[in-house]
């Protein structure tokens, strides 16, 4: 049986024991916090129906942006020098030539998103947050937590919207 663990919603086999595989917690220790909660996977510039992403409250106009940025310059500088290092070793000089002079020049790689959802005043007021558990920025899909009332209300209303 493939059951939603409480702590990483990531979808998983039920075990004997409890355990769940991605995150090894119990998925049986539903508490108070974490019994309403659920996870949605959202794209950019995607609409929603007026509930509050985080209380699932209902009649909520406002919109909040939820972002998330990602700064990789460090990492393709990482790569570059791991290039150079395999270059050197296969054909000496050659590699370290061609290569070189791209050493030390950063390249600045960045990649973010930003989905406007519905957050209610109190919630706002009361500085909840949303967890995000993933961000695939190729296909520009955020998977965040949220109310169980939001996620039905999400589906209600994609069903009656959807083309
Ligand atoms: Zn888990
Ligand atoms: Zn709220």
């Amino acid at each position: 049986m493939i059951v939603e663990c409480p702590h990483c919603f990531n979808r998983v086999s039920r075990r004997e024991d409890g355990i769940c595989l991605a995150c090894r917690k119990n998925v049986n220790d539903v508490n108070e916090e974490n019994r309403n909660l659920s996870a949605v996977s959202i794209v950019e510039e995607q609409d929603f129906p007026d509930f509050c992403i985080i209380c699932g409250k209902d009649n909520v106009s406002a919109r909040y942006p939820l972002s998330s940025y990602h700064d990789l310059t460090r990492e393709s500088e990482y790569k570059k020098h791991a290039w150079t290092k395999a270059f050197a070793a296969l054909g000496g000089l050659i590699g370290i030539t061609m290569f070189g002079n791209e050493l030390g020049k950063k390249v600045k790689t960045e990649r973010s998103l930003k989905v406007d959802v519905p957050v209610c005043d109190e919630c706002l007021k009361n500085k909840k947050e949303i967890r995000t558990l993933n961000v695939q920025y190729e296909i520009r899909t955020i998977k965040v937590v949220v109310h169980k009332n939001f996620k039905n209300q999400l589906e209600i209303w994609s069903e009656k919207y959807a083309l």
